[in-house]
């Protein structure tokens, strides 16, 4: 039970980021949901989870890619017991072709946010004697694909961060763990089916199949209700002794 928490989750106006915000306010927490943009149905999504779980949301923009952005959002929310680092963006090309502000992008919305952002969470975390610091990694943070360099580099970079934050906040009533998980059908995902649709000259049916779940032994995709109730599980006391390291969701794609 998560009531009395309040968690603060990155990029959560869509896909996995709102699955877990979803899980975390059944589960009785208070939210600060984020993204970049600031539309009237972001903060209608916030008042849509508040009213369906009876907790507080509010929806605070911030731009992930922008280090004073990521350390004004934690003090918008003024208290942070649970964090959730989710932002994060895809680029798919070699490495030769690799565009420079892609690889810069990436790099600051899928790793440096989430160390700008625990480095403003972690001293009110220890004010409070409790504190969950979960990364949003991927399979990309444990193993690689070809033409995924910035994201996989920069996922693999989120495992190590997670490692040191676990070691800093070790018996202090703080753990920091990292998600893996492999295919989840998010609009992430589906961005990269038409491009695959070319590349591979597949229908959309055959790129899910034979493409992106060809690495996914379950042949299945992850839900982002399973990544929230993984979120959840590392929030509870169950799961005061779990930290440093990962958990894949994944359907065995690094067990391969
Ligand atoms: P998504 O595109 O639905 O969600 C990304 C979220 O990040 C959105 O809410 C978006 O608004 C937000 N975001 C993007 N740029 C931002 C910025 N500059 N500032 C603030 N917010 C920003 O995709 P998703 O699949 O839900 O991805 C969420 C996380 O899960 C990412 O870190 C992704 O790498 C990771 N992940 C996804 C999968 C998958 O298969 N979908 C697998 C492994 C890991």
């Amino acid at each position: 039970n998560l009531a009395g928490k309040l968690a603060v989750v990155t990029g959560s106006n869509s896909g996995i980021g709102l699955g877990v915000a979803e899980a975390l306010a059944a589960a009785g927490a208070d939210l600060v949901i984020n993204s970049f943009t600031d539309r009237d149905e972001d903060h209608a999504l916030a008042k849509d989870l508040a009213d369906r779980h009876g907790v507080e949301v509010r929806y605070v923009a911030a731009d992930m890619s922008k280090a004073a952005d990521c350390r004004a959002l934690i003090a918008a929310a003024g208290r942070c017991d649970i964090l959730i680092n989710n932002a994060g963006i895809q680029h798919v090309a070699p490495i030769d072709e690799f565009p420079q502000d892609k690889w810069d992008a990436i790099l600051a919305i899928n790793l440096s946010s989430a160390f700008h952002t625990t480095a403003a969470a972690l001293p009110l975390m220890r004010k409070a004697g409790w504190g969950r610091v979960v990364n949003v990694a991927s399979a990309h943070g444990l193993t690689a694909s070809p033409f995924k360099s910035a994201y996989v580099a920069a996922k693999h970079g989120v495992v190590g961060l997670t490692k040191v934050t676990a070691l800093e906040t070790a018996g202090q009533g703080i753990t920091c763990n990292a998600i893996c998980p492999g295919y989840v059908l998010t609009p992430i995902i589906e961005a990269q089916i038409p491009d695959q649709m070319k590349t591979h000259n597949m229908s959309r049916e055959d790129v899910i199949a034979k493409v992106m779940l060809s690495r996914q032994p379950s042949g299945q995709f992850a839900t982002v209700e399973q990544i929230g109730g993984t979120a959840v599980f590392l929030c509870s006391d169950t799961a005061a002794q779990i930290t440093g390291t990962t958990i894949s969701v994944d359907g065995g794609w690094t067990a391969l």
